[in-house]
């Protein structure tokens, strides 16, 4: 049996979301669509709501107080908040901590001051893996983790770090072991204010978003602040980026939605030559490719997220949705701007800003050609089989 409906309740609730993104969050968007975020009584104050409505923490489970709407419904929501380009949106932290996978790894005392708080919107967090010599191929971290009877010492340098500057503790990942690429990594949590960490530059990319340098220097932790076991760190990065790589799927879409829809609303309006665009096969077939690659992408996000909620392995789906949905909006906002002329490159638009922002998401998390790598190597080696995908 097939089933392509979304269940009643989850309908429901993209309904709701969907309210809350035009009501609450499209009127602040001209304000701060441009900004690396928004200001903190901004933030709690939708947090407040958020809470009220009960949409906070959807996609998180039940037993850190979260909606447990599982990855299908994670999905839905995430694509109506990406159609809003406020910039908690991007990394939609109004609505949720968006913990990733790393922290469901702690122990019982980690829980508590990390998990938990952060769960409930009290603490902030970071994910720091990339460096200067080491982003597609991390496992070339030159950071390390020395250890020193019951703790670590750790030395080194991470870039690009989204949110670093309003983190309460890093997750950072640290070279343990010399020599074994895959077994010499391990994860840690990293209380911001412990000595000889510190903020480094931040970097002023073509989207709004200002990921930071942290800088580590004989940053001293007890063995407690591990994650998981010593050089496990790297299953722990794997599980993040799959989750992360499958999120860029319904960000994606719910941007490439809003792009197209402006587009066909200005293509029915705009008159050229006495008559609307819309009736030149040109803007036509722009529409209509649009259309095919969004619902393409929009397919194999809901396919990659239903096989999350059944448990099965989708390490190869979540590259396969970041590399197709990611490429797509590029194509679509692209076309939206052809179609809109002069007006489309205009800051009056959001198109400008949408086109600026989806050229960073073939590098972020993984770049296509990281995630062409990780398909072909999955299919070339037999492991997955060249009919991975059939139903
Ligand atoms: C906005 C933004 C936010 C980010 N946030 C975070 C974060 O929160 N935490 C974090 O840890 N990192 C973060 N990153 C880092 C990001 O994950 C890396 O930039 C990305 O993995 C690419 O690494 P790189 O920039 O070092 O490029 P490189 O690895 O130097 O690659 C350069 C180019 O060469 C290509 N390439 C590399 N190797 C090969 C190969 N073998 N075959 C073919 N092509 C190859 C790549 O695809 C890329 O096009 C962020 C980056 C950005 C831009």
């Amino acid at each position: 049996m097939m089933d392509f409906e979304l269940a009643p309740e989850l309908r429901m609730l993209r309904d709701a979301v969907r309210r809350f993104v035009e009501r609450e969050l499209l009127p602040l968007e001209p304000r701060y669509a441009n900004e690396a975020d928004i200001p903190a009584e901004i933030r709690s104050r939708l947090q407040e709501k958020a809470k009220e409505l009960g949409f906070w923490a959807f996609d998180l489970p039940p037993e850190v107080g979260g909606g447990g709407i599982g990855a299908v419904g994670m999905c839905v929501v995430f694509e109506e908040l990406a159609k809003c380009n406020v910039p908690s949106f991007r990394a939609p932290t109004v609505l949720t901590p968006y913990l990733g996978p790393v922290l469901f790894h702690c122990n019982r005392e980690q829980k508590e001051k990390y998990l938990l708080p952060v769960a409930r919107g009290e603490k902030r967090t970071c994910f720091a893996l990339t460096e200067p010599g080491a982003g597609s191929d991390p496992a070339a971290m030159r950071t390390t983790a020395r250890a020193d009877g019951d703790h670590f010492i750790i030395n080194g340098a991470k870039v690009f770090i989204t949110g670093a500057d309003k983190a309460d503790f890093v997750q950072v990942f640290a070279r343990t072991m010399d020599g074994d690429r895959d077994l010499g990594i391990s994860c840690f949590l990293v209380d911001k204010g412990t000595p000889g960490l510190q903020l480094g530059q931040s970097f002023e990319l073509m989207s709004p978003d200002r990921p930071w340098e942290l800088l580590f220097d004989n940053v001293r932790v007890a063995a407690s602040q591990l994650v998981g076991e010593v050089g496990k760190g790297w299953d722990l990065a794997r599980e993040f980026l799959d989750m992360g790589r499958l999120i860029h799927g319904p960000k994606s879409i719910g941007r490439a939605q809003r792009a197209l829809d402006l587009a066909i609303a200005y293509a029915n309006t705009r008159h050229t030559f006495g008559q609307p665009l819309a009736k030149r096969q040109a803007i036509q077939w722009m529409i209509a490719d649009s259309l095919v690659e969004l619902h393409a992408a929009r397919s194999m996000v809901f396919h990659a997220a239903w096989k999350v909620d059944q448990g099965q392995d989708y390490h190869l789906e979540a590259s396969a949705v970041k590399l197709y949905a990611d490429e797509m909006l590029i194509r679509v906002v692209d076309r939206a701007i052809q179609i809109h002329g002069g007006l489309g490159l205009s800051r009056e638009l959001p198109l400008e800003l949408m086109y600026r922002d989806a050229r960073s998401r073939t590098i972020t998390e993984g770049s296509s050609e990281m995630q062409r790598m990780i398909i072909s190597a999955g299919a070339l080696s037999g492991r997955y089989g060249a009919n991975r995908f059939e139903a």
